[in-house]
Parts: structure tokens; C-alpha cells; sequence
């Protein structure tokens, strides 16, 4: 049996193990996926030790994704992202990448929204900001970041090759033009709260929330409400999930299986 896993603190709601799972017995593939929370200090000695024992593979959640940059061979991308989502231990030494990048990309694609000379906002300039900023500028799109510290905004916006940093102020004015906007904050995961004014919200938006925890957050029944096309947060979910399955595996992931377990687990 092969033993695949979830580094991160804490892991213990984590959604990932029953959507691993059932892709892998879906395509029968005998492998289990667990969780460990090894302490901040000793995140070099896990990944050490999972390679020793045989896990095949590992994904990283907070607070690790940038600390395991310098345990494992980061690809490119999780390079210049800054931070490392998925682990290959089959490899010597254990490879690095970002799925969050392209789970965010995929997540459009499945609803056949086209990227390339699209006008797109994201909001928040953290982790999942960082992936999809870079995932969206990859994909063709021109990217403004607006953020409640500016300066991280104007930051990640400098590392982008068409990236413009920004107050959450100016995100009225940003969305007036705007085809994408993605929340990339943690703003309505606590509570009901909106980061984006109603009345900058319109029909030809669509909208992604990487909130996913309620799954219909503030942000989407606002842009429901104003006739823009909405995408959920499990959606990017999954797809960094079936990135990182598909990279370990070498197969097709059966993303409708995995798409149900996902969905099953967030309702439980
Ligand atoms: P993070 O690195 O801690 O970044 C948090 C971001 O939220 C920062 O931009 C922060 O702004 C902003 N923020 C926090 N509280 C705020 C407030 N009250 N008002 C305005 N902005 C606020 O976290 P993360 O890893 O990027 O995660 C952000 C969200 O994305 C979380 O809800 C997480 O669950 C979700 N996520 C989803 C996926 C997925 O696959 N769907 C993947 C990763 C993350 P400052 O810079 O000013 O602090």
C-alpha cells in the first residue's frame, strides 16, 4: 500500500483526505493519505523522515508552505511563488510545487472562462493571493492586487511581469473595468462579512472566492445578486488537489469522484 500525506498545523478539518482517497480507489490504486502535524521547528526533520519510511508524496499547508522551500528541489514556479504546496518523495532529493497555482487556473478553465487579455482583480497579496496572482499573469491575464496592507500588494505587484499594486480603496474604480475578480483574503471565512463594496460588483464579472468554509460567503451571493457568474472556493480546492494527485500518480485524476467526496466532506 502506498502512504501519501498533509503536512500542517492544524490538519485536523482538513478535506483532503477523504478526496484523495476516493480518487484513489476510484482508479484502484491502493494508497491511503493521512495528516501529521510536525512542530514548526522540526519540518525539515518530517520531510526527512516521510522519504526514510516511504511516503510517496506530501501536500503543505500553513504554517509550512514556505518553510519547506528549503527541504525540498522547488520547481520553477513554486520558486518564484515563494512557497511549496506539494511534495514528490519518490524523488532524491524530494521535489517541490505549487498546485495552488495552477488549481486556481483550472478552476476558471473548468468553467470555461478564458484568461488570456483578461482584466483581473485579486484581492489579498498572502498565500493564495501570491498563487493565484501568478497563476492569472500566467495564464495572459493583467492582474491588479489590492490589499489591506498596500505595501504587499505594491510588492507582489513588482514581482509580476503585468501586476499593479493597491489599496482596497481604489477596488470600486479597479472593478469598473474589470472581467475577474478572485477574494483571496480570509475576509468571510470567520464571519459574514464583504470585502468588496455591493455596488462595484456587475454581470459581467465573474467571481472567485478562495474562501471556502461556509462555501456561499458573503462575496458570492452579493455577486449572485448582481448577475456576475460565481466560483466557489472548492473548486480551486479540488483542483490543487487533482494537480497534486496527478503528480504523484501519473494518471488522470477522476475529478467528478473527487469532486463528490470533496463536496460530501464539506457538508459533513
Ligand atoms: P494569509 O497568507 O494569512 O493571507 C491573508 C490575507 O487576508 C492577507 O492578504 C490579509 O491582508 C488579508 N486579510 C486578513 N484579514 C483581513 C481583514 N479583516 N480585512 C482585509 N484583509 C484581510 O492566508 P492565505 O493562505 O492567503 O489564505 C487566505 C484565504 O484563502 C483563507 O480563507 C484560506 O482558507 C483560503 N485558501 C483557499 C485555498 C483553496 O484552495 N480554495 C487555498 C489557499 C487558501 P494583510 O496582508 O493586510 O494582512
Amino acid at each position: 500500500m502506498d502512504v501519501y500525506g498533509l503536512i500542517g498545523n492544524p490538519v485536523g478539518h482538513s478535506l483532503s483526505p477523504p478526496m484523495q482517497e476516493a480518487g484513489f480507489d476510484a482508479c484502484g490504486i491502493d494508497a491511503r493519505y493521512v495528516t501529521f502535524e510536525p512542530a514548526q521547528s522540526r519540518v525539515g526533520a518530517a520531510i526527512a523522515g516521510a522519504q526514510v519510511l516511504g511516503i510517496c508524496g506530501l501536500n503543505v499547508t500553513i504554517p509550512f508552505k514556505e518553510a519547506v522551500l528549503e527541504h525540498v528541489e522547488p520547481d520553477a514556479l513554486a520558486r518564484r511563488v515563494g512557497a511549496v504546496n506539494t511534495i514528490d518523495l519518490t524523488a532524491d532529493p524530494p521535489q517541490g510545487f505549487n498546485t495552488d497555482v495552477d488549481g486556481a487556473i483550472r478552476a476558471f478553465r473548468h468553467h470555461d472562462v478564458t484568461l488570456p487579455g483578461t482584466q483581473a482583480v485579486v484581492v489579498g497579496a498572502g498565500g493564495a493571493g501570491r498563487a493565484i496572482a501568478y497563476g492569472l499573469c500566467e495564464a495572459g491575464a493583467t492582474v491588479a492586487i489590492a490589499n489591506r496592507t498596500t505595501e504587499r500588494a505594491t510588492d507582489l505587484a513588482a514581482e509580476l511581469s503585468t501586476g499593479t499594486g493597491h489599496s482596497l480603496a481604489d477596488l470600486p474604480a479597479l472593478l469598473d473595468d474589470a472581467d475577474i475578480l478572485v477574494n483571496a483574503t480570509s475576509v468571510g471565512m470567520e464571519s459574514d462579512e464583504r470585502i468588496v463594496p455591493t455596488d462595484a460588483l456587475h454581470g459581467d464579472l465573474v467571481v472567485m472566492d478562495a474562501v471556502y468554509r461556509p462555501l456561499q460567503t458573503r462575496l458570492l451571493r452579493d455577486a449572485e445578486a448582481a448577475n456576475a457568474t460565481t466560483i466557489d472556493g472548492a473548486w480551486m480546492l479540488l483542483f490543487q488537489g487533482i494537480e497534486a494527485f496527478e503528480r504523484w500518480t501519473g494518471r488522470d485524476a477522476p475529478v467528478d469522484t473527487m469532486n463528490g467526496a470533496l463536496r460530501c466532506a464539506l457538508k459533513g
